[in-house]
């Protein structure tokens, strides 16, 4: 029995993140070989929580995006390598160096800040160096790196003990843009040995990559959304990952109306026969999106029930006509499993027109996450 004041929440299977660990793991050749990518408070489902289980599973490094992100996990005792992968903006140098954090590092500028706050404090600062092979975002383009090493070099406080590089089309495998970043990466790695440069980390696969097995000789992997049950794309829909979040709620009131009312802000549902309306005490101000207005649908009881009538702030009402079982205070399960079924994160995405990723990360901190 799960015990919240909220009776909406998030629960977090723990048991599933640890299976769709293992199979990462499995894939990487070995837990060592994973960098657990915890942005974003883990895709929703808590950074710290996480990062505490896979640290048990044998993970020692992590990645965030934010500087506040990596502090959340060190204020929390987690004391493993964090590479902060959005890298550092000014102001933020001597706290990377306090928090003894790893920076990605991809313009000169934010290399001799971070160089000096290294000095200021007596120690030197490790960084992963960006290269960018293709995705067009942050990073070193490879035909500058000559350059860039010249300068780097300069900085004595500044140990560069890792290259990565990030893929743009990973979850179409199929995809020979693929190939040209992966040859791209390779004679980058050849122009860091001939400036004696031999990173001990080198890594480059996210999770598409990985499955994909795009470049097995990296040292590190970056999975994400696998490690919480969701899928690159549909090309890896045949892996054996267990969604880790399951959003719940209770039913707050039931009404049948005649037919003929309308249903919530501007009517966009009208009822054609005595329909039982159940209400939910959910909303957008939740992440519960609004796009999900009449094509979302909640499973109660391991049966479907509509989404009806516009998605509200904080509440939302479903058609329970069919189920004339379901009264005030039943279980509601608007993402993840009941029963047999599921609500994937794939399944809404495809509903409103975006992807997992964004699904994860749109539940809003409002809503209380429960681990089991
Ligand atoms: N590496 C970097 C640089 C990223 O930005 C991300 C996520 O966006 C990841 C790794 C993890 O990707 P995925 O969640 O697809 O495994």
């Amino acid at each position: 029995m799960i015990c919240v004041e909220r009776p909406t929440y998030v629960e977090i299977d723990l048991n599933a993140l640890r299976h769709n660990f293992a199979l990462a793991a499995e894939r990487a050749g070995g837990a060592g070989r994973i960098l657990a990518v915890v942005k974003a408070d883990a895709y929703g489902h808590g950074a710290t929580q996480v990062a505490r289980a896979l640290r048990r599973q044998g993970v020692h490094w992590f990645g965030t995006a934010l500087l506040e992100e990596a502090r959340e996990l060190r204020e929390a005792g987690l004391n493993d390598p964090i590479l902060v992968l959005g890298g550092v903006f000014p102001g933020q140098e001597e706290s990377f160096a306090a928090l003894n954090l790893t920076p990605c590092i991809f313009d000169l500028e934010a290399a001799r800040r971070l160089n000096a706050a290294g000095g200021a404090s007596g120690r030197s600062i490790s960084c992963h160096l960006k290269i960018d092979t293709g995705m067009g975002r942050v990073g070193f383009l490879p035909e500058d790196l000559p350059e860039v090493l010249k300068q780097l070099r300069e900085l004595e406080h500044l140990h560069f003990k890792g290259v990565l590089s990030h893929l743009a089309l990973a979850d179409d495998p199929s995809s020979s843009h693929n190939e040209e970043q992966m040859a791209r990466f390779h004679a980058v790695l050849d122009t860091l040995h001939e400036y004696d440069l031999h990173p001990r980390h080198v890594h480059i696969d996210n999770s598409a990559a990985l499955y994909s097995d795009l470049m097995p000789e990296c040292t590190l992997v970056r999975p994400g959304v696998t490690l919480y049950g969701g899928y690159p794309s549909g090309h890896f829909a045949h892996l054996d990952l267990q969604p880790v979040m399951h959003w719940r709620t209770v039913v707050a009131a039931i009404k049948t109306l005649p037919a003929g009312r309308g249903v919530s802000y501007g009517h966009r549902f009208v009822t054609e026969r005595p329909t039982r309306i159940a209400t939910l005490p959910v909303g957008y101000a939740d992440g519960y999106n609004r796009r999900l207005t009449g094509c979302g649908e909640v499973l109660i009881g391991g049966r479907r029930a509509p989404v009806v009538g516009t998605v509200c702030m904080d509440w939302t009402m479903v058609d329970v006509t069919d189920l004339p079982e379901v009264g005030v205070g039943a279980l509601v399960t608007l993402l993840g499993c009941d029963g047999d079924d599921c609500i994937r994160a794939e399944e809404w995405a495809e509903r409103i027109g975006t992807i997992n990723y964004e699904v994860f990360c749109q539940v809003s901190k409002r809503v209380p996450r429960v681990y089991k």
